[in-house]
């Protein structure tokens, strides 16, 4: 892709370091990563066939056996398990399903302390999870850090210190970091304060969690095909019928985890825009480079502004460094070579220099996109269909790693017809608005996006964005 005349300056600073980066997510760099699964040739039959196998569809098929052993649970994906976003994320794992606490308590005021309880159980049933099926996913309980730097209008700071109020509220493990305690713990001359959330977040490597969910599901039983897409569903008695290109699958009840990409069911496409997100890591920092930075505390760090960054240590001591650009293509596109955008790449690399001037020198040595499923309301939402045979949960927007976990979980409530605390609320039952049909949606998010940059270089929120807040709609990376 060519860059536009922003972007020239940019080539000229900082395109040096990503001369030699591969485009393609580190996380897949390794010798563990399973066998594939052969495809699907015959007719299936099974109680519940999930249709995805991210986070959300592995968790899905795990919790049915661990719900009912006796279940038999068949899993087909398009690819190869990890091969989207559960692959290929930033390993930020985080125990809002609200997208952050500021969005739950703007959306669910009534229950947004409950929904954060529930997300704290969520975070810790996948601690459990992940020790009890031995899942070796580098898995640092080390907080995050939101941090408010020079880059942006002062405001920010305030609304962090807001937000450090109200964790308060709630009473949550929280420290406030003025500029110079921020730049104790990470050492950029851009930080101006930070707002380190302590047990509420941990860091994975996202491929190695996806592949460990992949096992641990095989393990109780649940059969798993890959290069299997599901190409359409139709009605079968009282069940559901699944037409793949080489096979079929008859199953009682069907889970759909598709995320961001063509919905099964027509009326989910309302409410889901799929955005590009990207990301690159750095070749293993030296000790000296490392001292430079500090970070002995690990934390995940991201900045606050609506083009947000985030960014962490890996095991090995690279940092991964990603966000900012959220790239939504005209009809929702969706297709592997909307991973690779040198324009983002050139940006971010420019981006990590302002941040760590100290590291000038340092290089990438992988870089690459994936998609997430934006909706209107920031956060998963859950649907049925054909009187209770099918469900589906996505919506993500972006925070999913932790949060998918407790959607596959209220999706297996909706299936089984069960009642829980979380089914009770309006964060389940509601649904997100729509967005509206082409060109109406790329025109708004286009709208959008240049309104929040224009927001977090002036401070200012304009008569768009007022006007998306008044009906509920956003758009968000
Ligand atoms: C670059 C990037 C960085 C991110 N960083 C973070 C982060 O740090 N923290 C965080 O919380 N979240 C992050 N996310 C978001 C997070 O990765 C997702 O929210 C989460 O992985 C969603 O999981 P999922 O199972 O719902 O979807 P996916 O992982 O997208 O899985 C969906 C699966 O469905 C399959 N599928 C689709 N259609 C069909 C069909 N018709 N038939 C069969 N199979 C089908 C696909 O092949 C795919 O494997 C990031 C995302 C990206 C792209």
């Amino acid at each position: 892709m060519a860059l536009d005349e922003q972007d020239a300056d940019i080539r000229e600073l900082h395109l040096e370091a990503l001369a030699d980066a591969d485009p393609y997510p580190y996380w897949y760099e390794d010798h563990d990563e399973p066998d594939s699964n052969p495809t699907l040739v015959r007719t299936e039959t099974c109680d519940l066939c999930v249709i995805g196998g991210g986070y959300t569809g592995l968790w899905t098929a795990i919790i049915a056996k661990e719900r009912d052993p006796s279940r038999d649970v068949v899993l087909i994906d398009a690819h190869e398990i990890g091969s989207a976003a559960s692959g290929r994320n930033g390993g930020f794992m985080e125990s809002s399903l609200t997208h952050g606490v500021a969005n739950g308590q703007a959306r669910f005021p009534e229950e947004i302390a409950l929904l954060e309880e529930l997300g704290l159980k969520n975070l810790n049933d996948i601690e459990a999870a992940i020790a009890r099926y031995g899942i070796d996913c580098d898995y640092e309980r080390t907080g995050v850090i939101d941090v408010a730097t020079t880059a942006h209008p002062p405001s920010y700071l305030d609304e962090l210190r807001d937000d450090h109020q109200q964790l308060r509220n709630l009473g949550q493990k929280v420290e406030w970091l003025d500029g110079a305690a921020m730049r104790a713990q990470v050492s950029s001359p851009t930080y101006t304060g930070g707002l380190w959330r302590k047990d509420r977040a941990a860091l994975v490597d996202p491929a190695r969690l996806v592949w460990g969910l992949k096992a641990a599901a095989e393990s109780l039983g649940v059969r798993i095909y890959e290069d299997t897409k599901a190409t359409s569903l139709e009605r079968d008695g009282v069940g559901v019928l699944i037409e793949t290109p080489l096979g079929r699958v008859r199953a009682g009840k069907v889970a759909l985890a598709t995320n961001a990409f063509k919905p099964l069911l027509k009326r989910i496409g309302h409410y889901v825009a799929p955005v590009y997100d990207y990301c690159m890591v750095t070749e293993p920092l030296t000790p000296a480079q490392l001292a430079s930075v500090g970070w002995v505390n690990r934390q995940g760090l991201s900045d606050i502004p609506n083009q947000f960054h985030y960014y962490r240590l890996t095991e090995d001591n690279r940092i991964l460094w990603g966000g900012y650009d959220a790239v939504y293509f005209w009809r929702g596109k969706v297709n592997t070579e909307l991973e690779s955008r040198p324009a983002t790449w050139a940006k971010l690399s420019k981006h990590f220099f302002d941040t760590f001037p100290q590291l000038e020198g340092v290089r990438f040595t992988h870089m690459w996109g994936g998609v997430i499923d934006t909706c209107s309301r920031f956060c998963v939402f859950w649907g049925q269909a054909w009187q209770g045979r099918i469900a589906y949960a996505l919506g993500y927007t972006g925070l999913g790693v932790a949060s998918t976990r407790f959607g596959a979980e209220v999706m297996l409530d909706l299936l089984d017809g069960r009642r829980s605390l979380a089914t009770q609320t309006d964060f389940v039952k509601d649904k997100p608005l729509p967005f509206p049909p082409e060109p109406f949606r790329f025109l708004g998010i286009h709208a959008t996006k240049w309104s929040m940059d224009r927001e977090d270089r002036t401070g200012r929120r304009n008569a768009w964005l007022r006007g998306l807040d008044r009906f509920g709609l956003g758009f968000d990376s």
